[in-house]
């Protein structure tokens, strides 16, 4: 999205704090004032290495007015170096440029893009495979509950899996045990990440449909569209994807073909917010609804409260990790204070400048440090 800031983009040091899951950086102006974002997680360790190889140089030499210019020169710069880690990398400098032009403006990142803070409505998001089907609707019916949550997602399938469930018959019975035991008035979504053909998905899909789930993600491997249009076609259910789309090329084909009934770009594997205003403008232009994705609670999720809020087209509910330590150890203690408490089933975007976070001094501390300044 073409974002024109009225006042020159001069950044005089780009700094990186690195676990191998999380990257946080801390961006400062020429005048003193500063921003902070987030790489996208996992292998954070390899990312920030393009961050100060590929990345950092392009923008530390130049002065810019507007975001998109900015992702658009290192792109052209590395254009031999297409893909994800690159824009992994581009999504620590984009969500720290959004943060600085918040806290610069005291505005919350959604109001600079027609958004305004308050609540955001949040479908509890189940990252296990390995839980048994009644163990998965135990536990729903406990976060229902206990936090008001009136959507929730479960896994179907094996993650990319050629075709073969976890274990044979796991799929048949979730569809079957989650929605009766949460009964009506809850929304039930699967997500089969890239696990079946066209055939096996729809026959599922016509299962799903008689239990009232009303989702079907990623059901064909995401690599052939071709596969997942016939299921969009097939079944009266959502389909949806794109979780790991990058290319606007891919989102325009995408969106052109209609492969998909909700396109789910995620903030950090797209590049920042800059480029998901992108995807998410061109499906609205197209009538097409907008669930970005994002699994986990580092900064994604603060990101996705603040896209998603400003959506028109903006699916009704967020996407929020139900795991914990027990599986992401990683994701305690990031930041300063729990940006993530939910009641009654709503996050709340506070109006708070920027991002409305900062990183924990302590995790900040322990992370490896590395800087890269107009002087080097
Ligand atoms: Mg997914």
């Amino acid at each position: 999205m073409r974002f024109k800031v009225d006042q020159e983009i001069n950044i005089k040091t780009l700094e990186t704090f690195t676990t191998n899951y999380v990257s946080a950086v801390r961006l400062t102006m020429d005048d003193g004032s500063q921003g902070w974002g987030q790489m996208s997680t996992y292998c954070s360790d390899i990312t920030t290495q393009i961050f100060h190889r590929q990345v950092a140089p392009h923008v530390l030499s130049k002065v810019f007015t507007d975001f998109e210019d900015i992702g658009n020169l290192i792109l052209e710069r590395e254009h031999k170096f297409p893909g994800s880690y690159i824009l992994r990398a581009i999504a620590g400098l984009d969500t720290a440029l959004w943060d600085w032009l918040g806290r610069k403006s005291e505005l919350p990142v959604t109001s600079l893009i027609g958004g305004s803070p308050g609540k955001v409505p949040a479908y509890a998001s189940s990252m296990k495979r390995h839980i048994s089907p009644k163990d998965e609707a135990k536990r729903f019916s406990k976060l229902r509950d206990e936090f008001g949550f009136r959507a929730f997602k479960f896994r179907v399938g094996a993650e990319c899996g050629r075709g073969l469930d976890e274990w044979p018959g796991r799929s048949e019975e979730i569809i079957v045990e989650v929605p009766k035991l949460l009964g009506t008035g809850v929304k039930t979504m699967v997500d089969a990440n890239s696990c079946y053909s066209a055939e096996q998905a729809i026959d599922l899909g016509k299962k799903m449909i008689d239990n009232g789930v009303s989702h079907f993600e990623e059901p064909c491997p995401y690599w052939l569209p071709e596969e997942t249009k016939k299921v969009t076609e097939a079944l009266e259910i959502d389909v949806t994807g794109g979780e790991q789309d990058c290319d606007l090329r891919i989102w325009k084909d995408m969106i052109d073909k209609k492969i998909v009934d909700i396109v789910q770009p995620d903030v950090m594997y797209m590049g920042g917010l800059t480029r998901s205003l992108d995807v998410a403008r061109m499906a609205e232009l197209s009538e097409v609804i907008c669930t970005p994705h994002t699994a986990n609670l580092s900064l994604v999720t603060v990101c996705t409260m603040h896209f998603l809020k400003a959506l028109k087209n903006g699916g009704e509910f967020l996407e929020f990790s139900i795991e914990g330590e027990d599986y992401y150890p990683w994701q305690k203690n990031i930041f300063a204070s729990d940006p993530f408490a939910v009641e009654n089933g709503d996050l709340t975007i506070h109006n708070t400048p920027g991002w409305g976070v900062d990183f924990n001094q302590t995790w900040l501390d322990k992370a490896t440090y590395q800087c890269s300044s107009k002087n080097d």
